[in-house]
């Protein structure tokens, strides 16, 4: 893809998300590497749904602006995620509904904030390890991600709400919109008692995404 293919898919993505109600006022971020030493990233303090293509920002792995506004505050823990991961090429950051208010849940698992019961949360991310709380923007935040960037696709940000990586920006949307659901059903499902995959199950699913 070029350049300009890549940043047009992330206005039309951005947009996407904003209209369905994935984010809202100026909340969330998008970015995806461009190449080896760029990455392409959403302006600080812009909208998903009004989001321009000569504005986005792009970056050099060190967080100089090559391109473009200055990038949203939380770039920072982007470009970590990048420099840890080279598998890692596109991460999608929303404050969506569901996925936030499991952040603000108490007693969460640290390793694994939904238990499994659907196949496609297994077969898409797997595991969504949970980030304790810390200002957004924070260095930590950037730590922490980075300690666990090599360990995981999908993270929750404790009181704030969702970092999901992918192999694209498509596949990274694609996942963000699978845990948002996911994490629907789990609260639609509040009082009942649910079903959980068993370990083998579960098992069974990784194995075959292998
Ligand atoms: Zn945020």
């Amino acid at each position: 893809m070029t350049d300009l293919e890549q940043k047009e898919l992330m206005v039309q993505l951005g947009r996407s998300f904003y209209e369905r109600g994935y984010s809202v006022g100026g909340a969330g971020n998008l970015s995806v590497r461009l190449d080896e030493n760029r990455v392409l990233v959403t302006p600080t303090g812009s909208s998903l749904g009004r989001l321009k293509v000569e504005r986005l920002s792009v970056l050099d792995m060190d967080g100089n602006v090559l391109e473009g506004d200055k990038p949203s505050k939380e770039s920072v823990f982007h470009l970590e995620m990048y420099r840890k991961n080279p598998k890692c090429n596109a991460i999608v950051h929303l404050h969506c509904t569901y996925l936030t208010a499991l952040s603000c849940l108490q007693g969460l698992d640290p390793t694994n904030a939904m238990k499994a019961f659907t196949p496609y949360y297994v077969m898409r991310v797997g595991k969504m390890q949970v980030i304790p709380y810390y200002r957004p923007g924070s260095p930590e935040i950037a730590r922490e991600l980075s300690e666990r960037a090599l360990s995981g696709k999908a993270f929750l940000l404790a009181n704030h709400g969702v970092v999901v990586t992918g192999a694209d920006l498509l596949d990274a949307s694609d996942n963000t919109e699978e845990l948002e659901e996911t994490a629907k059903l789990f609260f639609t499902l509040q009082g009942q008692k649910i079903r959980y995959l068993t370990d083998d199950e579960v098992k069974d699913l990784e194995n075959r995404g292998k």
